[in-house]
């Protein structure tokens, strides 16, 4: 049987323990990322000593190395909004992000809408 919550609207309402969850995974998130990016640049310093490098393998870590510097700013505003409280709120129509979606993608800067509307317009 379905119990119907009324707490907030929709399912958008973040419990403090639903908020620890987040940092902590923001935190290992971020340790991955560094850790990876520490990876990367020691690789690339190995490809350098040996000069017959690969480019095209390079240029996918370079690639790597981009994408996992854009997520670790993700996550760094993520945790800088946490420690503002600004936390959950879409930076496009300052709704709630949703929580579900929260726990899924806990640097998410926009609600589902937002997201949607800008995929579709790139
Ligand atoms: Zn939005």
């Amino acid at each position: 049987m379905v119990t119907h919550q009324t707490i907030g609207e929709r399912d958008t309402a973040l419990t403090p323990e639903d908020l620890a969850a987040l940092r902590e995974n923001l935190h290992e998130q971020r340790l991955f990322r560094q850790e990876q990016l520490r990876q990367f640049a020691s690789a690339s310093r190995a490809d350098d000593r040996r000069r017959q490098a690969d480019a095209a393998r390079i240029e996918v870590g370079v690639k790597l190395a981009a994408s996992a510097r854009m997520v670790l700013a993700d996550v760094e505003a993520a945790l800088a909004r946490m420690d503002s409280g600004q936390y959950g709120t879409c930076h496009l129509c300052r709704r709630p992000v949703e929580r579900h979606r929260l726990l899924i993608v806990p640097q998410a800067r926009y609600c589902g809408r937002c997201q949607q509307v800008r995929e579709a317009g790139r």
